[in-house]
């Protein structure tokens, strides 16, 4: 199973692979959430600090901006049988947004953070263009499968 720590480094790694030019301007928290079949990921501000985000903050240093970035993933991406890529494709779709200032404290370039295939740009000039595409193919031809079979089991 993937953890939370898992979900760290990659999206660090990704930041640092494709993101370097994008500033890290306050603490980015990045951790499963609950089972959703819709949302895979979002990002938002995080409201509710816990002892163990408080300890981040402070791992992480003086911050730019004190407001923290939360960064949600689907828990059905824990199962390993989802491709990494799906999974690293679902953290840069959300890297775009904080890029785009969208729940970032980055200048925001864009008023609907959708609209224009903005991501897809992003991604496509990023060098993400195949994990965008692969990612977007395995979900077509098996997402409902995995939903309805995982359903099934319980
Ligand atoms: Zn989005």
């Amino acid at each position: 199973m993937r953890t939370d720590e898992w979900l760290n480094e990659t999206m660090y790694q990704i930041w640092e692979d494709h993101f370097s030019d994008i500033p890290r301007k306050n603490v980015v928290v990045i951790r499963f959430s609950k089972k959703s079949s819709r949302q895979l990921g979002a990002i938002s501000w995080l409201r509710n600090k816990t002892k163990k985000i408080d300890k981040l903050i402070k791992d992480h240093g003086p911050a730019d901006d004190p407001k923290v970035t939360l960064i949600v993933i689907t828990s059905y991406f824990k199962d390993l049988a989802i491709p990494d890529y799906v999974v690293k494709g679902t953290i840069a779709h959300e890297l775009c947004h904080y890029a785009h200032g969208f729940s970032s404290p980055l200048k925001q370039l864009y008023e609907h953070p959708h609209k224009g295939g903005v991501i897809r740009k992003e991604m496509l000039k990023r060098g993400l263009g195949d994990i965008y595409k692969e990612s977007k193919i395995w979900l077509r031809a098996n997402w409902r499968n995995y939903i309805l079979a995982s359903r099934k089991s319980w």
